[in-house]
């Protein structure tokens, strides 16, 4: 790939996080290589290449499963005369409205944010746009030669993140850049220079001027990378919850050391295992774990013996979604997971006879039986039903058979109570669900 162009007379570097991770003795999640060919000159040397992006133009190149992300060197990105202004960006789809390829090659908005910037460049005007120095070192595979034009390798020694240029500036241009510095902190442990650092108080309301889709991404990429559990750690220190899901913090914040936020650190630690596993992991998982302060103080507004009843959970459900959504967007699809996850509850806490085979079968049934041990663990839900669940999977058929069997008596028991509203203890986990330990 780097031969190709280097072949064809272009310059090739290895960039970004590949080179600093390589530097770290990490392996690196993907490879992002930096050249003076034009994404057009690129599309000619690679058949199996593709262009991508208005704001930034890249060329995807793929090898088998690989995505190698190549990008023309560009200049330097602060305001220019010969920049034109652009119209604000619109609220309610983060589309910046009549930006079409004849505007020009860069446009900011009024507040400094880069929407645009396809103006290229030499190498060394490259370097000044990248966000961290420690992101800024560009390996030249011609001599395997690290080119190091911002002290990027003296703070990658000093496992330090600091922001090329004036911060404030670089935080209006991209606030991203505020979440970015969170997550390289959570996920190498880096210190945040101090000048780096204190910006973001002020400036962490630019957040909710990002397009909601990619707010969403860089959630992904903060929880869902292996490094969730610290992600969550850093962005609540830094005020960055607050910026980015206004609703989930404020429940932390009025319920400090609560066993939801137990519930949430231990499920963010789970799903950090799986990734490092390499086992899948989804956003409906994340997104129950997320909002379950908010969906829980919003059925705990409701009656008690409205509790359990499944239009009370959908409808919390439906509200904690709609709450979170006013910075970022969160995709139908996982909505609907998060809402199936925590209908589901009910029904594995009180199973009826032979419909526990159902909810077996059910689509959701492992996230949910998951949500279930987590709940269980923290005393949000009956311990025994989990273990419950637990057998069942386990068990033969037959066996299984008896133990719905067995429920079914019980079950038929408890069912009245159920109607009558669940004034027996073991029907009220919620009611724990929130009291601040
Ligand atoms: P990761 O380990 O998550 O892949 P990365 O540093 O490679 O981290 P990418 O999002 O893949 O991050 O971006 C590749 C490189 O592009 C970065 O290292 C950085 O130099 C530059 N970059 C990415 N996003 C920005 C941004 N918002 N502002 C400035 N530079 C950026
Ligand atoms: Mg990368």
């Amino acid at each position: 790939m780097l031969y190709r162009l280097r072949e064809a007379g272009f310059m090739a570097f290895l960039v970004g996080g590949c080179v600093r991770d390589l530097l770290l003795g990490l392996e690196p999640k993907d490879f992002d290589v930096a050249t003076d060919a034009l994404p057009e000159e690129i599309k000619k040397l690679f058949r199996n290449c593709r262009l991508v992006g208005r704001r930034f133009r890249l060329a995807h190149v793929f090898f088998g499963r690989e995505t190698i992300e190549v990008a023309t060197f560009r200049a330097t990105s602060a305001p220019s005369e010969g920049d034109e202004p652009l119209p604000e960006t619109d609220p309610e789809d983060g589309e910046t409205p009549e930006l079409d390829d004849e505007t020009g090659a860069r446009a900011f908005d009024a507040s400094g944010r880069i929407l645009r910037d396809n103006v290229y460049g030499t190498i060394d005007e490259d370097v000044w746009r990248r966000d961290f120095t420690a992101n800024a070192l560009y390996y030249n595979i011609a001599d395997f030669s690290v080119w190091d034009y911002v002290g990027g390798a003296e703070d990658i020694a000093a496992r330090r993140l600091r922001l090329i240029g004036d911060p404030e500036t670089r935080y209006r241009e991209d606030p991203v850049r505020m979440l970015r510095a969170a997550r390289f902190e959570a996920k190498l442990g880096f210190e945040i220079d101090p000048d780096t650092a204190r910006p973001i108080t002020t400036l962490r309301e630019l957040l909710s001027a990002v397009p909601p889709a990619r707010l969403f991404d860089e959630t992904l990429k903060l929880f869902l990378t292996g490094h969730g559990a610290r992600s969550f750690e850093v962005l609540r220190r830094r005020g960055l919850l607050a910026a980015l899901m206004p609703s989930v913090d404020s429940y932390f914040v009025s319920h400090p050391g609560s066993l939801v936020e137990q519930l949430l650190v231990k499920g963010l630690a789970n799903t950090d295992a799986r990734v490092i596993e390499d086992k899948p992991v989804t956003p409906t998982f994340l997104f129950a774990l997320l909002l379950y302060g908010p969906i829980a103080a919003i059925i705990e507004a409701a009656p008690p013996e409205r509790w359990h009843e499944l239009a009370t959970i959908l409808d919390a459900c439906d509200q904690a979604v709609r709450g979170a959504q006013t910075h970022m967007a969160i995709p139908k699809r996982f909505a609907l997971g998060v809402r199936e996850m925590f209908a589901l509850q009910p029904r594995l806490e009180h199973p009826r006879g032979r419909r526990a085979l159902r909810v077996l079968e059910h689509p959701r049934f492992r996230a949910g039986y998951d949500l279930l041990l987590l709940r269980a663990e923290f005393g949000l839900a009956p311990p025994e039903m989990a273990t419950w669940w637990t057998r069942l999977q386990e068990v033969s058929a037959e066996e299984r058979d008896r133990m719905v069997d067995a429920l079914g008596g019980e079950a038929a028991r408890g069912a009245p109570a159920a109607r009558r509203g669940g004034r027996r203890r073991r029907r009220r986990p919620r009611a724990r669900a929130t009291a601040p330990t």
